[in-house]
């Protein structure tokens, strides 16, 4: 059992938190066991002036991008070829694949994300480096190899033949592991994929019980190029005739999608990975939360690494707001807090996790706001839209310590 007294602020609904200025906060066997006002008893850590916060949700980012980050060279299909593509394929290399594995887990870690839904490069033998580094540093994730097998550089692509049997390898050993390892199918997008590798990753991710994650919508000339070369209606369409329009489904980006493709999505229960951030560096348009809020479309929020320009769940929080003001809604900071911590989690299929409640995992971070933060208001606005903040003074999984940073 370990009790640290500190500063407590949570998601307690989609636009309320719970804000303590001196808690206690008790955790034994990886769940809180109590969460109250402090009362005067010992206590193993005083954490303050730090705040406690759930571990941020992050449901959509590239591990093999962690070293290209702010590469500007949109917008989409221009950015893949010059900037992402020559990157992924040196990930065939495994001793690559695990040194950056380990600097994406870091910069998890300090970022506070304690759940990611990751994407790796095509190569199973560098998301096999992945899991190991996430089951040693204590991280929860749910990731794989993304799949391509058309219209890609030659050293990227992977046959039906092979990635499949690879991929079912990965689940045989870290899907489920430890409890906070979950393995994806995840085809790249409807442009790298042919109809049948789409179709064969429906139903294996069908066939095991495993999330399913692409890219959807993201670029008008993605649309336009992935309508014609599989004659589709629409885009979702194509995801949709291969069995991946499941509540186990999550699409990063959503931008361009028609009525039609919304009703057919929100009725499917199929969640969005928002990615505002990199919707504004690679120029891509912007996301229409309105119609997502206004449907009860499940939303978690997406840092894109590295077409999103920052690990940090809040900096990308701070561009759902500007991304909602320009469709005309308003977010609120505690929105916002939702949408990056148990929201995401709850979306992601994580209701264990998200928030600091007792019978809940012990998954939080430590922020440290400026001194003359006294109040939630104060807090949030320096967490969310001051993007000169620190990294997170320490993050946990389970009550474990998964980073600390230097001097806190
Ligand atoms: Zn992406």
């Amino acid at each position: 059992m370990t009790t640290w007294r500190a500063r407590v602020l949570t998601p307690a609904s989609p636009t309320e938190v719970r804000w303590l200025d001196d808690a206690a906060v008790v955790h034994e066997h990886g769940r809180f066991t109590e969460i109250g006002p402090y009362d005067g008893r010992p206590v193993d850590e005083d954490l303050r002036p730090g705040v406690l916060l759930p571990g941020f949700v992050d449901a959509h980012v590239h591990f093999p991008q962690t070293r290209i980050v702010g590469s500007a060279s949109g917008p989409l299909l221009d950015w893949l070829e010059r900037s992402t593509f020559p990157e992924e394929a040196r990930f065939a290399d495994v001793g690559h694949a695990a040194a950056v594995a380990e600097h994406f887990v870091q910069r998890l870690a300090a970022a506070g994300t304690t759940l990611s839904f990751a994407y790796g490069s095509v190569h199973a033998e560098a998301a096999e480096a992945l899991f190991a580094t996430l089951a040693r540093a204590g991280l929860r994730a749910i990731a794989g190899p993304v799949l391509m097998d058309a219209h890609s550089p030659e050293p990227l692509l992977r046959r039906v033949e092979r990635a499949l049997p690879d991929l079912l390898g990965l689940v045989e050993r870290w899907h489920g592991h430890d409890g906070r390892l979950e393995v994806a199918v995840i085809p790249r997008f409807a442009l790298s994929c042919t109809p049948r590798m789409l179709r064969e990753a429906g139903r294996l991710a069908a066939e095991n019980g495993l999330w399913v994650s692409t890219h959807l919508s993201e670029n008008t000339v993605e649309c336009e190029v992935a309508c014609e070369r599989f004659g589709a209606r629409d885009y979702l369409s194509i995801y949709e005739d291969a069995g991946m329009l499941t509540e186990r489904s999550v699409y990063a980006h959503c931008i361009h999608l028609s009525d039609d493709e919304w009703s057919r999505f929100a009725a499917a229960g199929a969640v969005v990975a928002h990615c505002p951030d990199s919707n504004d560096f690679l120029g891509s348009g912007g996301m229409p939360v309105g119609v997502v809020r206004g449907r009860s479309i499940p939303l978690a929020i997406g840092t894109d690494v590295a077409a999103g320009r920052s690990f940090r769940v809040p900096r990308i929080l701070s561009s759902a707001y500007d991304n909602g003001l320009r469709c005309g809604v308003t977010l609120t900071p505690e929105e916002l807090l939702w949408m990056g911590t148990r929201g995401g989690a709850l979306a992601l299929g994580h209701p264990q996790v998200g928030a600091l409640e007792v019978g809940l995992e012990a998954d939080a971070c430590l922020f440290l706001p400026p001194p003359w933060s006294e109040d939630a208001a104060a807090v949030l606005a320096s967490l969310i839209f001051d993007h000169d903040a620190r990294p997170m003074a320490r993050t946990w999984v389970r009550g474990e310590q998964v980073w600390r940073a230097p001097g806190a």
